[in-house]
């Protein structure tokens, strides 16, 4: 679809890949308001090391790159959004060397690594092990340099509706003030929510906001018991990751006696698929009483090292490890979710008037497991997308048969504790999940108050508790194991279960643009 000549007023939430790359691609005819509740480049992006996967070599193939996201997503992607990112991504990544991204070059061409299940080496880097940071300081500057409305410290809070269609937000900022900004669209690019988690490998900001606030407005969430754990972040506070890219070059993962055991599980083992490294640490975890196993680099060398990844080089002197000469100790952590709002093929939201990019959206890309590296690319994707269709008329609304209508969190009850909360999702709704388990950690936070107030703490935790609850629900719901969503309790693929899980508030159709009669249906 062209970029229509029409001035409207955009509002972008979001300064990672996605808000940035949407706000600039707005602004060539559209007014821009770019609102971020951090400082402009805080982000899930800013720290993303592995690289962005794409398809630039003459050796590899978007066919290849499909059927690695498919096989990663254990049949619940959707085909034609991934032969869109396989197939798009390659100009996107021209753009964004146009824009003055620098990646990693060797002999003047384009560098690449390998990362699990990825056929090919087909991974782009930047600054070794520093990819996200390039991409952002670079949309940053472009984003700087033009005509972009930027509210920075500012928390959009909830999406204002009328008669069924989005027409902007609500703001708090470091204040407490309160403000309505109007806009013909939103474009959500919230990012995830790793913070729900007590280990995870992201910065504090993400903490689901843009979904929940989706949620309470009456946009449809799609596949949230999807959330993968990275196999390897340094078993220090602070979880700091340790690229795939890693193990990619060779590095290999070593129990406490020094063994190396990937092999006893996958029979590609340190390269086999990240849900399956991340349980296989895990169940190793427990056999050696909680300790940590160990990723030896050592056998990559120095130079190499230093070299490719100098940010995690810098962080492990800092915690007193020289991973040159030893092994290093790693555990998983949650580290990206694959649900969120439910889009179609150009980022619109089941919400007239919503759009959702990046992380925060559920475009069916990754299904129940993402592939290494596909996200950057996915934002970058679909974000570019969401902008071409602004101008289009909003399809009509689509049922999904199996949505199940739930109420928002509600303020009676226990005052809510965020580390409570965050231990009982790693534990109960983290890497193994049961019937058990989840049925009690879920009776716990019903327990608990939506938290109130302005400050930014208060509206994360109600975020999070929402988001939580309806993630335990989700996942008692999925009564199978399959890619990111291990029940111990139901450990095969069921084939009944090879479809969406969605939420939605109920009440909310009503103003919606679904016909009376479906809606009566439906509640
Ligand atoms: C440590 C780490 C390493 C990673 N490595 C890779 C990698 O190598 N390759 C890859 O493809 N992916 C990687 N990922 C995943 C990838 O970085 C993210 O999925 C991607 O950057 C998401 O981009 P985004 O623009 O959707 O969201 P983000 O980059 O997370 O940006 C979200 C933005 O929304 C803002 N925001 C949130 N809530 C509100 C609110 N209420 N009001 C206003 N603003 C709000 C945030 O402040 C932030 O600016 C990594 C992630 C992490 C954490």
């Amino acid at each position: 679809m062209p970029v229509s000549d029409q001035t409207t007023g955009v509002i972008v939430v979001g300064t990672g890949i996605a808000g940035l790359v949407a706000a600039l691609r707005a602004a060539r005819t559209r007014s821009v308001i770019l609102v971020t509740k951090a400082e402009l480049g805080e982000s899930n992006t800013r720290y993303a090391q592995g690289g962005i996967a794409a398809v630039m070599f003459a050796d590899d193939s978007v066919g290849a790159h499909i059927d690695d996201t498919l096989a990663a997503g254990a049949g619940l992607n959707s085909r034609e959004a991934v032969e869109i990112l396989c197939a798009e991504g390659p100009k996107r990544i021209r753009d964004l060397l146009a824009l003055g991204v620098e990646f990693d070059r060797e002999n003047g061409v384009l560098a690449r690594g390998r990362e699990a299940a990825h056929s090919r080496a087909r991974i782009l880097h930047a600054g070794g092990d520093a990819t996200g940071a390039e991409i952002e300081s670079a949309l940053v500057r472009a984003v700087l340099a033009s005509t972009v409305q930027i509210l920075e410290y500012t928390f959009v809070r909830e999406l204002l509706v009328v008669d069924g269609r989005v027409c902007g937000v609500e703001t708090v900022d470091a204040e407490g003030t309160v403000q309505r900004l109007e806009a013909d669209a939103v474009i959500l690019a919230s990012g995830g929510a790793g913070q729900l988690y007590s280990h995870t490998t992201n910065p504090a900001v993400a903490t689901g906001d843009g979904a929940a606030a989706a949620f309470r407005a009456g946009a449809r969430l799609a596949d949230i018991e999807f959330y993968q754990f990275h196999p390897t972040s340094l078993a220090v506070p602070g979880n700091f990751l340790v690229s795939e890219a890693v193990r990619g070059e060779g590095a290999v993962l070593l129990d406490a006696s020094g063994r190396r055991f990937m092999a006893d599980w996958h029979p590609d083992a340190e390269l086999a698929p990240r849900d399956v490294v991340a349980r296989s640490i895990a169940r190793q975890m427990a056999a050696q009483g909680g300790a940590p196993v160990l990723l030896d680099a050592t056998g990559l060398g120095t130079a190499v090292l230093a070299e490719r990844f100098p940010g995690i080089e810098r962080v492990c002197r800092a915690h007193g490890f020289d991973w040159s000469r030893e092994p290093i100790p790693v555990t998983p952590a949650a580290h990206y979710w694959m649900g969120g709002i439910e889009t179609d093929l150009w980022g619109r939201s089941s919400l007239p008037g919503l759009y959702a990019v990046g992380e925060v959206a559920s475009t069916g890309v990754h299904g129940a497991n993402r592939l290494a590296s596909n996200s950057l690319l996915e934002s970058l994707v679909f974000a570019w997308r969401s902008v071409d269709s602004l101008s289009e008329p909003w399809p009509a609304s689509r049922v999904l048969p199996d949505t199940v209508f739930a109420e928002p969190v509600t303020g009676t009850g226990e005052p809510f504790a965020r580390a409570e909360l965050q231990t009982l999702l790693w534990d109960d709704a983290g890497l193994f999940r049961s019937a058990d388990g989840l049925a009690s950690a879920r009776a716990r936070l019903a327990g608990w108050s939506a938290p109130s107030g302005v400050s930014f703490t208060a509206l994360e935790d109600r975020n999070l508790l929402e988001l939580a609850s309806l993630l335990m629900d989700a996942a008692l719901a999925r009564r199978e194991s399959r890619g990111a969503h291990c029940r111990d309790d139901y450990p095969d693929v069921d084939p009944l279960f090879a479809r969406h899980s969605a939420f939605q508030v109920r009440g909310r159709l009503q103003g919606s643009t679904l016909a009376k009669d479906t809606i009566d249906a439906l509640l």
